[in-house]
């Protein structure tokens, strides 16, 4: 090594090494063959007596002198690695085969395996036939060696079944026949008188042990080339699934970007649809919204209202179908956001039953809805996606019966809740059904034709995958079918407040309350106008932010219905200043955006930051969720019509309101222990909450006004003992 005739470092590593490497064992032989013939006295009786010496100081002199005329390239077969990590410290590597951690210096790579292999499980395999150094394999190096004095013989020369033969052959015959030689040879010195006999046993002996040795060297060949035989194919086999697997990364590779693609292309259509629903929506907005208005307006003539119910259903199947297709876009884009609130299944499927009864009583069809006794209060689920569900699967059982009935059932079992639909309508071919979930497919009945998109099914299947739900559906042709949606709903044990039933408002009860409307466009602000001052309401429009920041020097309206997107600020925007004005009453944003306002920019306002906003409104803004949202917000009672007196049409929405069993056992609680404070405490913010009926807490008030608390005890026990 000071030399520099050999590499400054020891390697170490079988993968980096050759088999021989003529220094040493040239050396070894050498120095051994002349220590052997110096011993033997055939070079003097000197040499013989330092023969030990003269191997040893042969040793120092022949290894450098071969290490020279070899050039040193028998020490390293491949250059080994970096061993070093970027910042100059020794990097560390997992092994690929025993997955343990060393560092770089007892690590190589594996062209077999393809993947960096520790020094120990390179040694310890044995199947790969140090594929990754061919060249430094002892039947190499021997074809070197040989071909210095014969030039032409060849690898296969010598990896030949005879050449292999004949050198295992006569190694082994050689050292058999020496040791029968030394054995006769000392035996002969012992007992000189039996010479003959010696050699007789001797030469018999040699002739048994050459056709022995013959016999067991041929099948040791041949068990030898059956091995190689089987790991060869082993290895033809693994190459093969190496290969296959690398071709099934690059498939994989392909098809990930195509699906990326298809991805992208995917967004960008239900970004372009939602675009476009948002400039289709304004109009339809003004559309519905003074069809809304000219069809409850009393001044109208009878005749005329039906073209204006004409022009209020076909906005309304526009602006289905512009839902519709967003709503098929952004799950396919798998842009649909799905959220968690509690919702009571048995008020929602009663809500629906009301809603769809006058369209089945239209078509003399009865609407029945059956429940198992015992249900979940409320259970956590998507309440929008689950009540889009229902009224697809309703809203198809009505239209495609022509006579007979539609049954709705509602079952919960383990945490999992089944709605089905029945119907004793046209039914559908068997072979129909696998195809009507799809987008767009309508079977044509040629006795019975309905209007239709052809996306219901599709959104309604897409919409209970995406919940994680089953959707399925039996059926005969001519005799009605059952839809069936199961889904995983946990229960939750609080009660929810529901929205009011929709009805026709004539005014609620209370002083008149200023309500600020800021939308840029004229015709969504009229319309608003329209519809809520012949309630009773002050209505006080600006067209933007600015000017509604004006007008706030002269009113202070008790509630804020922004449009999203104004120019210059946006509804965010002024949200965000009215909040930082100290101004708190409730905002009500309302946008044409069919996103629930989640997603959307809300001028840099952070999600952790208490909301800008109290509700959200869609447009076209459904007149019934209006009312309801502003009755919720301002806390105020709405009057229907038809009520005889305001006391009754009040009483009539407090009844819809149900008590919280949960508050209920709370106020029982506080009795139970007489905290009288707490349990005022908690009736006045139940009271706010709406989680109490109104009736009840007029009664609780009277009652502890007198201090009647065993009245107060006795009414809350019956109505826990209900629930
Ligand atoms: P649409 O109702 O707008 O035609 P859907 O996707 O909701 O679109 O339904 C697709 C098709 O499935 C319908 O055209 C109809 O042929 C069939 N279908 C859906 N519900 C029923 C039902 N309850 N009874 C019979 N056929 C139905």
């Amino acid at each position: 090594k000071p030399m520099g005739l050999s590499p400054p470092h020891i390697e170490f590593k079988r993968a980096h090494l050759y088999d021989i490497n003529p220094v040493g064992v040239g050396a070894m032989l050498i120095s051994m063959i002349l220590g052997i013939i110096a011993y033997n006295g055939l070079l003097g009786i000197e040499a013989q007596a330092f023969s030990s010496f003269i191997t040893l100081a042969l040793t120092f002199v022949i290894s450098p002198l071969i290490a020279w005329a070899t050039k040193g390239r028998y020490y390293i077969v491949r250059p080994a690695p970096l061993n070093t990590g970027p910042s100059g410290s020794l990097a560390s590597e997992q092994c690929g085969v025993c997955e343990n951690i060393f560092e770089k210096p007892d690590m190589t790579y594996c062209p077999l395996y393809q993947l960096p292999i520790c020094s120990l499980c390179c040694s310890l395999d044995a199947h790969c036939k140090d594929a990754c150094r061919t060249e430094g394999l002892i039947s190499n190096q021997f074809l070197i060696f040989v071909q210095l004095f014969f030039k032409s013989v060849r690898l296969r020369h010598i990896q030949s079944r005879a050449f292999k033969f004949a050198v295992l052959f006569s190694v082994n015959l050689g050292i058999f026949l020496s040791l029968i030689m030394v054995a006769s040879v000392k035996t002969i010195s012992l007992y000189p008188h039996q010479v003959a006999l010696i050699e007789t046993f001797s030469w018999t002996m040699s002739a048994i042990s050459t056709i022995v040795l013959m016999v067991a060297t041929w099948s040791y060949l041949l068990s030898m080339e059956g091995r190689q035989l089987a790991q060869d194919e082993s290895q033809r086999q693994t190459q093969l699934l190496i290969n296959e697997i690398s071709a099934h990364q690059k498939t994989d590779l392909e098809l990930q970007r195509s699906k990326e693609k298809a991805d992208a292309a995917n967004i960008a259509k239900s970004r372009y649809l939602e675009r476009i629903s948002h400039e289709l929506r304004t109009p339809l907005n003004s559309v519905m919204g003074y069809a809304q208005l000219l069809e409850g307006a009393d001044d109208i003539p009878l005749p005329r209202r039906e073209s204006i119910k004409v022009m209020r259903s076909s906005s309304e199947h526009l602006t289905d179908l512009i839902e519709g297709l967003v709503d098929i876009s952004k799950i396919e884009a798998g842009r649909l956001d799905l959220h968690r609130n509690k919702v009571d299944m048995l008020a929602m499927i009663e809500q629906l039953m009301y809603m769809f009864q006058i369209q089945a009583q239209s078509k003399n069809i009865s609407l029945n809805f059956s429940h198992q006794k015992r249900l979940p209060e409320t259970v956590f689920a998507d309440g929008k996606r689950l009540r889009q569900v229902m009224i697809n699967l309703i809203s198809n059982a009505i239209k495609f019966t022509p006579e007979g009935s539609v049954s709705v059932d509602l079952k919960y079992r383990n945490q999992v809740a089944y709605f089905s639909v029945t119907d004793t309508g046209v039914g559908i071919e068997e072979e129909d059904i696998s195809r009507i979930s799809e987008a767009f497919v309508r079977i044509a009945n040629p006795t019975y034709q309905v209007a239709g998109s052809g996306l219901g099914l599709a959104i309604t299947q897409a919409l209970v995958h995406r919940m994680g739900g089953d959707l399925s559906i039996q059926s005969r042709f001519g005799e009605g079918s059952t839809f069936t949606v199961s889904l995983m709903l946990p229960s939750s044990r609080e009660v929810i407040h529901q929205p009011i039933v929709a009805d026709r408002v004539i005014g609620y009860q209370g002083k008149t309350l200023s309500l600020m409307v800021v939308d840029d466009d004229a015709v969504q602000r009229r319309l608003l106008i329209d519809t809520l001052t012949p309630l009773g309401f002050n209505v006080i429009a600006a067209a933007d932010g600015a000017s509604c920041l004006q007008m706030l020097e002269q009113c202070t309206p008790k509630l804020f219905m922004l449009d999203i997107s104004m120019p210059n600020m946006t509804g965010w925007e002024l949200a965000a200043e009215l909040r930082q004005r100290g101004i708190n009453v409730p905002i009500v944003m309302i946008s044409a955006e069919a996103d629930e306002g989640l997603g959307l920019d809300r001028g840099g306002h952070r999600a952790e930051d208490a909301p800008l906003h109290n509700d959200y409104l869609v447009k076209p803004i459904n007149m019934p969720s209006l009312l309801t949202t502003l009755a919720d917000q301002l806390n105020i009672t709405l009057q229907l019509a038809g009520d005889n007196t305001p006391e009754a049409a009040v009483s009539s929405i407090k009844n819809q309101i149900k008590n919280d069993p949960l508050i209920i056992k709370e106020l029982l609680y506080f009795l139970d222990i007489g905290y009288v404070d707490g349990f005022k405490n908690a009736l006045a913010k139940a009271q706010s909450g709406g989680r109490l009926n109104p009736q009840l807490c007029a009664d609780l008030h009277r009652h502890l006004a007198q201090l009647d608390l065993t009245q107060i005890h006795s009414q809350l026990t019956t109505i826990n003992d209900e629930s």
